[in-house]
């Protein structure tokens, strides 16, 4: 049985991985709108790794006989700007899950909770992922500075899967 407060932080750490495939996908047909199919399909990857996460922790939640309460999901913005102010906002966003994911991390400590620990270990790596590749395309689009064509090869490099997207 998992101790009240870790599932709670977690029951909301599935909410806000939610969030992250909702904000994704927003930025996914925002990119469409403006003739990126390249960067539109990375997002939709994106977004549909991001229910992936919101599910490993529902089944951890299910696995340590807790009860899992789904929270409401907040709406997503629907204007990214350009595409650098875009991969901006997706860097400071992994960012900000990063550090809910290493205050629940801490939370697990605090209550000596050694199999969330284990559990959430996979996401502290995974974080370094996310960062890691979003801070790559946000140098990648600042390197095209504004540039159509360059911006338009690194679209259809995205897509192709040239650029190394994360697992
Ligand atoms: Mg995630």
């Amino acid at each position: 049985m998992i101790v009240s407060d870790i599932q709670d932080a977690i029951n909301t750490q599935i909410k806000n991985e939610y969030y992250s495939s909702y904000l994704y996908l927003s930025m996914a047909a925002y990119c469409e709108t403006k003739n990126y199919p390249g960067f539109a399909s990375w997002l939709r990857n994106q977004s549909d790794e991001e229910l992936d996460h919101a599910m490993r922790l529902y089944d951890y939640i299910l696995d340590r006989d807790g009860k899992v309460i789904l929270e409401a999901i907040d709406q997503p913005p629907s204007e990214f700007g350009t595409l650098e102010e875009m991969f901006e906002e997706v860097l400071e966003h992994e960012k900000e899950v990063s550090s809910m994911i290493n205050n629940l991390y801490e939370l697990a400590l605090s209550h000596n909770d050694h199999a969330t620990s284990v559990e959430l270990q996979w996401f502290i790596q995974e974080q370094v992922e996310e960062e890691k590749t979003a801070s790559d395309l946000v140098e990648q689009i600042k390197q095209a500075d504004g540039n159509k064509a360059a911006l338009l090869m690194l679209d259809r490099e995205v897509n192709g899967g040239a650029t190394e997207t994360s697992e």
